[in-house]
């Protein structure tokens, strides 16, 4: 279903004299939840219109939940021809935008989006990275940055911190203590993450990596509908269960039309440092299979490290380093530059 079905319902139904397609300013619509914005002409009210929309889409199966808001703006003469759909802005002074997403939590997604962040930085490139991650914003400690505080400046931006040559900024800068519970909801959350990304001074910069939280909540759905993100990275270790949640990221991209670039597939293999010989401990092959059943590619794989687990304790990305994961993730971070500059 396409916002236009949601349109031409509308426009079967009538208010006073208009049709409801006539008064939409703007539609949302994802997995089955639809906003629509209208415009309030004098003369109708709300309820009226609420009801009428209501009905007008008890006919689509497929919309599950619908909420409408009004604007007071004067209504457009003329009716609703084309879909306006989502406003995406692009942040001022970035490159890229890259998103790093996972189905679950726990599977290396902050230190995989950190690590890539560095790796792109030894390229070459101007870095920043955005720690979204409201549930657990670890890219603090990952950086070395663990009890700083963001400033502001004169013209009321947010000024990223510095690690390692990257501009950080973490919602973890803005909270009172760790203990701190996050449960923010609604415009609250949303506003101090839309803040995030546009009251930002992030200079100019070829990539932003903008961490995710887990999942595909309403974070991630309003990120993914106001936002310009260039492309999803979808992080993954190999177990069958991590995979199921796999394919909700991955039909949520798609659903909002974001391509993605690929999947990264963490805590692929140990390498035994004796006899140097790979395990394969959570299974071989998995995310490969999973990569080509959805027509993804694998943009590359990070073996289990127990130095990634003491390097990120210490606040000093692996991909500093020259070690055998280090070197995963500079492979991978010349996928990304090259596959993002191809796009171009
Ligand atoms: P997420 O952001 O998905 O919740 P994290 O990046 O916080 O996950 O990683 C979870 C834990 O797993 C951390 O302790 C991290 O150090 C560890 N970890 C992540 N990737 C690896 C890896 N390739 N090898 C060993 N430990 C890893």
């Amino acid at each position: 279903m396409a916002v236009k079905d949601i349109i031409d319902a509308l426009s079967q139904t009538t208010v006073g004299e208009r049709r409801l397609s006539e008064l939409v300013k703007d539609v949302k619509m994802i997995s089955g939840k639809v906003e629509i914005i209208y415009n309030l002409p004098a003369g109708v009210d709300g309820p009226a219109i609420s009801d009428a929309t209501k009905s007008a889409l008890k006919s689509l199966p497929e919309v599950k939940e619908v909420s409408i808001r009004f604007s007071q703006q004067e209504v457009r003469s003329q009716p609703v021809t084309t879909s306006p759909i989502f406003s995406r802005r692009s942040v001022p002074g970035i490159g890229r935008l890259i998103a790093v997403a996972s189905g679950k939590g726990g599977v290396g997604k902050s230190t995989v989006a950190t690590n890539i962040a560095i790796a792109l930085s030894k390229l070459g490139n101007k870095v920043g990275l955005l720690d979204a991650d409201i549930y657990g914003p670890s890219v603090p400690t990952l950086v070395g940055l663990k009890n700083e505080r963001v400033h502001i400046n004169e013209q009321n931006k947010l000024l990223p911190l510095e690690a390692y040559g990257l501009k950080v900024l973490s919602i973890g800068f803005l909270l009172p203590s760790e203990d701190t519970p996050v449960i923010w909801r609604g415009p609250m959350l949303m506003r101090a993450l839309t803040q995030f990304l546009f009251d930002v001074e992030w200079g100019e910069l070829d990539f932003l990596v903008l961490d995710l939280p887990p999942g595909t909540g309403d974070v991630q759905l309003t990120l993914a509908q106001n936002v310009k993100i260039d492309g999803a990275i979808i992080v993954t270790t190999p177990q069958d269960l991590a995979l199921a949640d796999v394919r909700k990221a991955v039909s949520m991209f798609k659903e909002v039309n974001i391509p993605i670039l690929g999947v990264v597939e963490n805590m692929a293999y140990f390498t035994c440092p004796e006899s140097n010989q790979k395990y394969y401990i959570f299974g071989k092959g998995k995310v490969a299979e999973f990569a080509l059943a959805y027509e993804l590619k694998v943009l590359g794989s990070i073996p289990i490290d127990p130095q990634l687990c003491s390097s990120s304790d210490v606040g000093k990305p692996i991909a500093l380093e020259d070690s055998e994961s280090a070197k995963a993730f500079m492979a991978l971070a010349q996928v990304i530059n090259e596959q993002l500059k191809r796009r171009n």
